[in-house]
């Protein structure tokens, strides 16, 4: 499918089949909307191009059953516009993928941005032409655009994972990764359903189609520390709170580590005494979110004894929910510190194994061998027959998206080569040789909206920097650049995101190098060290 796009107010022009903008940004979703919203202020001409068929990036892609926010609902709105915070009314606390995907289709009305998005566009190339000093852009379907400027706003966390188990195509059930659930939903009622993967989708998952399966096989390989989520409706009186609050509410997320609401408790969980550490923790245990892990004692989230004595705490939890010991034994995690993967929040996750027709299968005793046409085998030879398989495997994080796209920089030089033992990156948005190429989507983690819109105005107010001091590039500088993936393999040693084999670090992923993915820096000190580099006039960075 070929489409003219030329009687759109995306302001470009078309040469030789061509259309020509400022910018080109990959992905209509959280970041991607924002950047194009921007940009237009900022009087460029901006092509966005999307793969989906609707904005929303991640809540347009993760239809599962159960998908919904981990970060307090009016901490993730876009805070941009006071207009935009005042009109929209969260429904719940923790809201779900349909109110998600509503609001970010609210967004793209409210502020007209439908006119500069083709949709249904995977972007498949970028190709620098040196001649011309353009972005050369092409989609599966053979459109081409060029532009100065790129963004990918392309998410940490969107080219799904799906092992290669032998067999998978001599399956004869449905199966789907939770990342690509259809629109019209998976057809579950009275199926013996298998759900591979224990991680944060999982466990909103399960909870959600246990009832309605005939019979479910939960195969894990790895336990994980699960905190109850606690949802609820937001009632009137919170709603006018929230309201006439947003500006405090922005702030106090602007202020913390990771763009959360949560402050963490300054005292050391080793000084007070045990009757005040054991009254903290249940507290906060009965408390909604992640209050429980961002709102304790400070040392609970530095690898060390507090941390080991906050795991245990949470054990117990696990424990006193699950009725069968031996069951609860392999729901209990023993192999990773608590806190060094994102914590998965969930309503009801434990209670299901002590249902009769749940069934969990340790797959790190006995592996998946390959799937069968009947279902999934384990090296040991058992089979489980399965009428449909749900794959929640996750992500080939950050660097994933970036390398299912061909590009092309100065000299031919592919980002994909470049990257193939770690990103390599100025700040995660610039990577030398890719000139006015900003990998935006390298370059946040934490309440991502609250950490994604200042990244959005810094790249954006860059992009305006070199067009209105009449320069025509802008590019890490190689020493910038060194100096970074040094400070990144430096500084992450010693924090509890490394400590496991995660996606941040590229371990759930056979064969890619285990580094930090992003900056081990808080979101504070990024929005500093940014900052910075604008005073002292683009430093780190060449413009010519
Ligand atoms: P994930 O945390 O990477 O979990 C993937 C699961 O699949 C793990 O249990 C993993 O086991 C398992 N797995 C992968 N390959 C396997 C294999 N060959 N055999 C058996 N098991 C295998 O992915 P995710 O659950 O999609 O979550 C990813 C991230 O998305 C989260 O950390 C979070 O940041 C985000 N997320 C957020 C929310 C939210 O609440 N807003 C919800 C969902 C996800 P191992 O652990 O052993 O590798």
């Amino acid at each position: 499918m070929s489409t003219s796009l030329q009687q759109t107010s995306s302001n470009g022009h078309s040469a030789g089949g061509v259309e020509e903008f400022d910018v080109v940004v990959i992905g209509a979703g959280v970041t991607g909307l924002y950047s194009l919203h921007r940009l237009r202020e900022l009087g460029f001409s901006v092509r966005s191009l999307e793969e989906g068929d609707g904005v929303g990036g991640t809540w347009y892609w993760n239809r599962y059953p159960g998908a919904r926010f981990d970060s307090e609902s009016y901490t993730y709105g876009y805070s941009f516009s006071e207009e935009l915070l005042q009109e929209w009314e969260w429904k719940e606390h923790y809201s779900s993928q349909p109110e998600n995907e509503r609001y970010l289709n609210h967004v793209a009305d409210k502020f007209d941005l439908r006119p500069n998005i083709r949709f249904n566009s995977r972007v498949a190339s970028l190709v620098y032409d040196e001649t011309a000093t353009r972005w050369q852009v092409t989609t599966d379907d053979g459109y081409q655009a060029r532009a100065q400027f790129v963004i990918t706003a392309i998410g940490i966390l969107s080219a799904r994972y799906v092992p290669e188990f032998e067999g998978l195509d001599s399956y004869e059930g449905s199966w789907c990764h939770t990342n690509r659930w259809p629109k019209e939903g998976m057809d579950l009622a009275g199926k013996r359903v298998g759900v591979i993967g224990t991680g944060a989708t999982a466990v909103q998952l399960i909870p959600e189609i246990v009832g309605e399966v005939a019979h479910l096989t939960v195969f894990q390989r790895t336990a994980n520390y699960c905190v109850p989520l606690r949802n609820s409706l937001i009632d009137r009186e919170t709603q006018d709170y929230i309201k006439s609050h947003y500006a405090e509410i922005i702030e106090q997320c602007l202020s913390t580590p990771g763009s959360f609401m949560h402050e963490f408790d300054t005292r050391s969980a080793l000084a007070v005494s045990e009757e005040e550490k054991l009254e903290q923790y249940e507290r906060l245990w009965a408390e909604p979110g992640f209050k429980k892990w961002l709102s304790n004692f400070y040392d609970i989230m530095m690898p060390g004894e507090a941390n080991e004595d906050y795991a245990e705490f949470v054990r117990n939890k696990i424990r006193e929910r699950v009725h069968d010991p031996e069951v609860a034994e392999k729901l209990v995690p023993k192999n990773h510190m608590f806190g060094s993967k994102r914590l998965p929040c969930e309503s009801g996750y434990y209670e299901v194994y002590n249902r009769d027709d749940v069934l969990l299968v340790d797959v790190r005793e006995d592996p998946i061998a390959r799937l069968t046409p009947r279902g999934i085998q384990l090296e040991s030879g058992s089979e489980y027959e399965l009428d449909v398989i749900i794959f929640a495997t996750g992500y080939d994080a950050v660097t994933g998206p970036l390398n299912l796209i061909h590009i092309q920089g100065i000299g031919g030089e592919v980002l994909k080569e470049k990257f193939a033992n770690g990103p390599r990156t100025y700040m995660g948005m610039s990577s030398y040789g890719f000139p006015n190429l900003f990998t935006i989507n390298a370059a946040s983690v934490g309440n991502f909206p609250r950490s994604a819109e200042p990244l959005v105005e810094w790249v954006t107010d860059a992009i305006a920097h070199v067009r209105d001091s009449g320069h025509n590039r802008i590019t890490a500088t190689p020493e910038a650049e060194e100096a970074w993936v040094q400070h990144m393999k430096d500084d992450s040693e010693n924090i509890l995101r490394t400590q496991a084999d995660s996606w941040f670090v590229g371990a759930n992923i056979p064969g890619k190098a285990r580094v930090l993915l992003t900056a081990p820096d808080t979101a504070p000190v990024m929005r500093a060290k940014r900052a910075e580099v604008v005073a002292n006039g683009y430093e780190g960075f060449s413009l010519d």
